[in-house]
């Protein structure tokens, strides 16, 4: 049984910078995929002739909470349409993949198992009572075609077979039938196991590989948490194990792990997946609910607030497919790219770039971020991500207001009709903690109310910046969950075009950055001062960031990557100061789109 359970959209709501966040993630590309891109807008999923595989329900994965959690009725009513074509194609044996019955036996079954996943997270959000139905028959389905050898896991499928345990365990709440056990066992026998490809891990290939994936990497952290109960397995933390392994060679200041688009080893110009950062933070979310350990809502806290808006533009209209941690320029590589094995456009903001996966995949980092402030078990609530949101069931409503993670103070209002214990997470970073103006060094404050109660409690503490030490003698600037760069000033160049019939146009085009002030700095000394700006209407604004850094840096000869003048050498060539002390205003790393992360100290 997890510790924590989630809420649902009906339950909680965004708040403060946090609902500004996700309107303009509506008002963006996510709220209109299915109006401009032809893979959602004609897809197979619906009777039209595009894709018919992952992109429709990796798009309606996170479109439907957006939707729900913003009380968007137009949103709601496009989602339901989707889903209603879904439903009234699914064959009577229960299959329901838009492919012909006699191509079963060579479609890759990760749709399946992520459809059934994004029909729990609909029910979820609608209470739409055909859906469980559907979703037994789904997996009715593949267990009998699984279990007959009529179909066999490969390719993604067997990569991603814990995906399908979000719905496996969903319905075996509800109807405790034993084959579902049998489906899980199948799974797991005919997926891949990870722990066989560790060694791989610490010595990054420039080739493509499942086991080094990206993107099966970050979703597979939550592998055990998600199946061990139907497995009848014990949990052994086995995800610590392989975090370790992961973040020891290829890890970075923000908590992803690099991989362009397989593991890419400790190189600060080697680039990371987004879709890797959204399942990545998926991931953690199964693994604070499973486990309730800290640890986990505080790397996904890392990921959401650097790694998830850096590589999105303010607008949300356009993303990057590979984002790197120094990172000097994202124009076009005329001949052979940096990444080991993504395209030369990469590392642009557009809207496709490279490939069409983390377009549809991106929507549903903020909204599962939103749905995972509160968790429950029995009457015990706990607020397990400081993020600005309200909490309303039929006992309790509890109301946080914060701009954390830019601001550490916290107001909460807390009723309830019956008793409850409402907990709060405090992070391990958080010094001088006070709780309503006492000083405390609990790692989690607890309140018992009793019934009828209603109480407001006010939280504060100071999150202190420092250096952290990084491979090569490099250095980063951290305080509390925001990790800091050095900002390049740059301009914006649009390109407009068509490509194998997708066209690109404003606001839905690309844009390269092209640098126009110096970036090759090494800190020159401790000099750590924050500054306070109070969070725009953008909250990770690029423009107007709401916290910045004044440190001391001194420029050096740092060179470029043999072979490229747009990306800056893996380690710089020389360390030697060339000028006086300068200083320089740091910007969150989330909103420096152009940054350099990892510099020396001298
Ligand atoms: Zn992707």
């Amino acid at each position: 049984m997890n510790k924590w359970d989630f809420y649902t959209t009906n339950e909680i709501k965004p708040a403060g910078w946090l609902r500004r966040q996700l309107e303009i993630q509506a008002k963006g590309l996510s709220g209109n995929l299915d109006k401009i891109w032809p893979d959602i807008r004609n897809s197979a999923w619906i009777g039209g002739d595009k894709e018919g595989w992952e992109r429709v329900p990796y798009w309606l994965d996170g479109f439907i909470p957006l939707a729900y959690l913003l009380e968007n009725d137009d949103m709601i009513a496009r989602a339901k349409k989707y889903i209603d074509a879904i439903l009234a194609s699914q064959k009577t044996d229960g299959w329901i993949c838009p492919c012909a019955d006699n191509e079963r036996k060579t479609y890759d079954t990760w749709a399946v198992q992520l459809i059934a996943k994004t029909l729990t997270v609909y029910y979820q959000c609608s209470g739409d009572e055909r859906i469980p139905d559907v979703i037994y028959n789904v997996l009715k389905n593949y267990h009998n075609m699984l279990k007959s050898g009529e179909i066999t896991l490969f390719d993604w499928g067997k990569a991603r077979w814990f995906e399908a345990f979000i719905a496996i365990n969903f319905i075996y709440e509800r109807c405790k039938e034993d084959w579902l056990k049998d489906l899980a066992r199948i799974l797991k026998d005919q997926g891949l196991d990870y722990n066989e490809a560790t060694a791989l891990w610490k010595r990054p290939l420039n080739r493509w590989r499942f086991d080094t994936h990206i993107v099966n990497i970050g979703m597979m952290l939550k592998s055990e948490a998600v199946s061990c109960g139907m497995l009848n397995e014990e949990y052994t933390d086995n995800a610590e194990k392989l975090h370790k392994i992961l973040t020891e060679h290829n890890g970075t200041p923000v908590g992803i792990f690099t991989g362009d688009e397989c593991l890419s080893g400790l190189s600060p110009v080697q680039g990371t997946e987004l879709c890797a950062v959204a399942e990545q933070m998926y991931s953690y979310e199964h693994l604070f609910a499973a486990t309730g350990e800290s640890k986990w809502a505080e790397r996904l806290e890392m990921l959401a607030f650097n790694a998830l808006p850096a590589t999105i533009s303010d607008d949300m209209w356009t993303h990057q497919y590979d984002q790197l941690s120094n990172q000097i320029a994202c124009e076009k590589f005329p001949a052979k790219p940096i990444f080991r094995t993504n395209g030369g456009e990469s590392h642009l903001f557009g809207l496709e770039p490279n490939y069409g996966c983390c377009t549809a995949n991106f929507n549903q980092a903020w909204p599962k971020l939103a749905l995972s402030a509160f968790m429950h078990n029995g009457d015990t609530v706990i607020n397990a991500l400081l993020i600005p949101a309200e909490l309303k069931t039929a006992n309790e409503h509890i109301i946080l207001e914060t701009n954390y993670p830019f601001e550490n103070s916290f107001k909460y209002t807390v009723e309830v009709k019956e008793a409850i214990t409402f907990k709060i997470r405090i992070p391990s970073f958080a010094k001088n903690l006070t709780v309503n103006g006492e000083t405390t060094d609990e790692k989690e404050l607890s309140f018992d109310l009793i019934a009828g109660e209603k109480l407001e409690i006010n939280v504060a503490f100071d999150a202190t910046p420092e250096f952290i030490d990084r491979p090569h003698g490099l250095k980063s600037v951290k305080c509390g969950s925001l990790v800091f760069s050095v900002p390049i000033k740059h301009e914006k160049k649009m390109l407009e075009y068509e490509r194998d019939g997708v066209e690109r146009k404003f606001p839905y085009c690309d844009y390269e950055l092209i640098p126009v002030s110096d970036w090759n700095y090494a800190y020159s000394s401790n000099l750590l001062e924050v500054i306070k700006n109070g969070v725009a209407e953008v909250p990770f604004s690029s423009v107007n960031p709401p916290v910045m850094i004044k440190a001391g840096v001194k420029k050096i000869d740092w060179g470029y990557e043999d072979g490229y003048d747009t990306v800056c050498a893996k380690i710089p060539e020389s360390r030697e100061p060339m000028g006086d002390e300068e200083e320089v205003l740091l910007y969150p790393y989330g909103c420096a789109k152009l940054r350099m992360t990892e510099i020396p100290k001298i």
